[in-house]
């Protein structure tokens, strides 16, 4: 049975939380598609609307051709016919996947579900750690309060994502336990299995001077790993990193443009100046890259002037966490 196929469908449709076309599925795909029973469905999807069914890549309105048939006009191969089931969708029973994953990691069924908003849901507790799922790793760089919100003295949280294309090592460093939908968890028999750790965790002094150490960012600050962006770990110039370390520094508080410039050493007025991309750059990684992370991880307040990192919070809320661990233990 074609069970890797099958536990690869299931992360990609909840990665993209939107049903997929049966048209765009590759044969293996539908191979895997009867081991997995009633948990991927099919579904109508917006009629007007079809994935082109010539070049697969474009999607394109709908038209009645007046003979009860139907075409679609692709911006790349122009009118197309439309078969019946050119339009018929799947889409992932993410319920089942919650439920599942509830029984691989062990959670006691009389707590219930919290949906904690826009594709971030609490499981419950596994032994005492808080579990949480979330569909995108990003959204919880951004919104750290949302870890907050679930932490127990004491004890890591552990965090379900799906996996980035380009993440190793820890991303969201200590008391939290990052678990890769794809890799810790399989489709068997039916049901989801926990994959238990295959020897030591990815040790994040690593030769490897990229690895993000400091949430994303390596140790030195002058690397930043961006999940989903397709050229990361991204390298920094030595002006935006010391940018990024000067906003780790505030660990999340607010500061304006004037105090991060002065921690940096920068003679800009702005955090944004040192990440700005020069019109013939345009369309570069390298220089796109930097200023996609920034965009990504440090927030403003315009009218106040303020600006702030949350993934600095966190981290540093973690921290503090491990320390007061240890000091209950000297004690
Ligand atoms: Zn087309």
């Amino acid at each position: 049975m074609a069970t890797p196929d099958a536990w690869a469908l299931v992360c990609r449709l909840f990665a993209g939380g939107t049903p997929i076309l049966r048209a765009a599925l590759s044969p293996r795909e539908i191979a895997a598609l009867p081991a997995l029973g009633q948990a991927v469905k099919p579904t109508a999807l917006d009629q007007r609307f079809v994935l082109c069914p010539y070049c697969h890549q474009q999607r394109a309105q709908v038209w009645s051709d007046g003979h009860r048939g139907r075409t679609c006009l692709c911006p790349e191969c122009g009118p197309v016919a439309v078969a019946a089931d050119d339009a018929v969708a799947l889409r992932l029973d993410e319920d089942w996947l919650r439920r599942k994953l509830r029984l691989a990691l062990s959670i006691e069924s009389r707590d219930g579900i919290d949906a904690l908003g826009d594709g971030v849901w609490r499981l419950g507790d596994s032994r005492r750690s808080p579990v949480l799922l979330a569909r995108d790793l990003i959204r919880l760089w951004r919104e750290p309060a949302l870890l907050e919100r679930v932490r127990v003295a004491g004890e890591p949280i552990r965090v379900i994502t799906p996996k980035p294309r380009e993440t190793r090592g820890a991303p969201f460093g200590p008391g939290v336990e990052w678990l890769a939908l794809e890799d810790r968890f399989a489709f068997y028999a039916g049901g989801i299995s926990f994959i238990g750790m295959p020897g030591e965790p990815p040790d994040p002094k690593a030769s490897d001077p990229t690895t993000p150490v400091k949430g994303p960012f390596s140790a030195d600050f002058r690397w930043v790993t961006l999940p989903g962006w397709p050229h990361s770990p991204i390298r920094l110039t030595e002006a935006q990193a010391a940018v990024f370390e000067a906003l780790w520094s505030f660990k999340g508080e607010p500061r304006t443009a004037e105090q991060i410039m002065r921690r940096a050493g920068l003679e800009s007025a702005k955090p944004i100046d040192v990440f700005k991309v020069k019109a013939r750059d345009k369309g570069k990684p390298e220089a796109e890259g930097p200023l996609s992370a920034y965009r990504v991880l440090v927030f403003t307040q315009k009218r106040a002037g303020l600006y702030w990192m949350p993934c600095a919070a966190q981290q540093a809320r973690s921290q503090s966490l491990t320390t007061s661990k240890v000091e209950e233990e000297l004690s």
